[in-house]
């Protein structure tokens, strides 16, 4: 890897195309919340026994005490990020990453997190929004009696000028699978009942005495087939008008995954189907489907990838899976996230873990004179930066 092009990369503002809003809360946090943003599981010992022997983790550890001006240690890490002041060390973090513009599904723990507008200034960051559409219907059970009625209220969620969409995401890979199915009356009959049968148990009034827990499943929750697939046809539908891509949650995440449904080849009804070739339609995360995703963009042009959520969490692994996928996928579908969560750690971590592993990659491909450094730095600029602006029709 040349100095030069490592520097180059780290030149590039890095837009973060699928990030969520961190934690509002006190600067100050325990040792198992610092790790938590590593492990999607909901059990405590993985974060309690085990994560900090993750190797991704442990490099986490080192590059933020190189930061901050400490020892290596989780101990002497916590102890000076937790006396920092809050907007402060955000801003800190921000600016280490070279953070561009942001584009956060704001519905991930809503209620928790710091509000778009909040965290853009906190951060100095221009953020836009991204609407989580499963999610979406769940909180409008109570303005919307029939199956109808919610559709409609999506549809005009999505084609309102004001709410300033750049995408629309579903989380269906860990809600039902990927193998979507087109409209049918069987369909439409199986997703009317099941969305009745939702709302009756979300507005019951046993439903409001149980506390919501972050990724765990609460009264109302959208995890019938017929009705998701129902949901992500109708939002493509509104979106194909307006040019307006959908992201797809894709396999590595939350701890209800079935992941032999979260193969993206089964997506091919979405594929399938001309109009939705109109749009870009964004597979996120895709470990261990990488290659599969890759080749998706390579048959359909309309299909972008990115390696969100794994990138950080597979740590000095992500060179390898970044040249795993770039064996199909061409370079200018492939876009950089970090699915930051939780605490800010989370996405400077990813920041620094993507421009690493572009420049290993890059670089080993300049030193076999497949192409010269300049065209590595090209490339690296559209994967962090330039893919996104032309993919998602924004101006940062
Ligand atoms: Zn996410």
């Amino acid at each position: 890897m040349t100095e030069g092009l490592r520097e180059g990369i780290g030149q590039v503002p890095f837009v973060d195309h699928h990030v969520h809003q961190p934690y509002k809360r006190a600067q100050a946090i325990g040792v198992e919340d610092f790790r938590r943003p590593f492990t999607e599981a909901s059990i405590p010992a993985a974060w309690t026994e085990n994560i900090q022997t993750l190797i991704g983790y442990q490099w986490m550890v080192r590059e933020l005490a190189r930061v901050l001006g400490c020892d290596a240690t989780e101990d002497a890490v916590l102890a000076v990020r937790n006396g920092m002041a809050v907007l402060r060390y955000h801003r800190l973090l921000a600016d280490a990453a070279n953070l561009g513009a942001c584009y956060a599904d704001d519905l991930f723990a809503a209620g928790q997190c710091y509000p778009i507008d909040v965290w853009s200034e906190v951060i100095g960051r221009p953020v836009e929004r991204v609407l989580r559409v499963e999610t979406f219907v769940e909180q409008g059970y109570a303005a919307c009696p029939t199956l109808d009625d919610a559709l409609h209220r999506l549809s005009r969620e999505i084609v309102s000028p004001a709410r300033r969409l750049v995408s629309l995401k579903s989380i269906a890979g860990y809600r039902t699978g990927l193998a979507f199915d087109p409209p049918s009356a069987t369909q439409h009959q199986q997703a009317v009942k099941a969305y009745s049968e939702l709302r009756g148990a979300a507005l019951s009034p046993h439903a409001a005495q149980r506390a919501p827990a972050v990724l765990s499943p609460s009264p109302g929750r959208i995890a019938d087939k017929a009705l998701v697939d129902t949901i992500v046809w109708s939002a493509l539908e509104a979106a194909v008008p307006l040019g307006l891509p959908m992201q797809f949650h894709v396999a590595f995440g939350d701890d209800d995954i079935i992941m032999a449904r979260n193969d993206p080849t089964l997506m091919r009804a979405l594929f399938a189907h001309a109009p939705f070739r109109a749009v870009p339609l964004v597979l996120l995360h895709c470990y261990p489907f990488h290659r599969q995703a890759g080749y998706l963009a390579s048959t359909y042009p309309n299909v972008c990838l990115d390696l969100g959520l794994t990138i950080p969490i597979v740590g000095p692994g992500a060179a390898a899976v970044l040249a795993e996928t770039l064996e199909l996928c061409p370079t200018r579908q492939l876009l950089a996230s970090t699915d930051g969560h939780m605490e800010p750690e989370f996405q400077w971590f990813g920041v620094h873990v993507w421009r690493w592993a572009l420049a290993r990659v890059l670089g080993q491909y300049v030193a076999w004179d497949i192409f010269d450094a300049d065209t590595a730095l090209t490339t690296a600029r559209a994967v962090l930066h330039d893919n996104a602006l032309r993919v998602y029709q924004t101006g940062n």
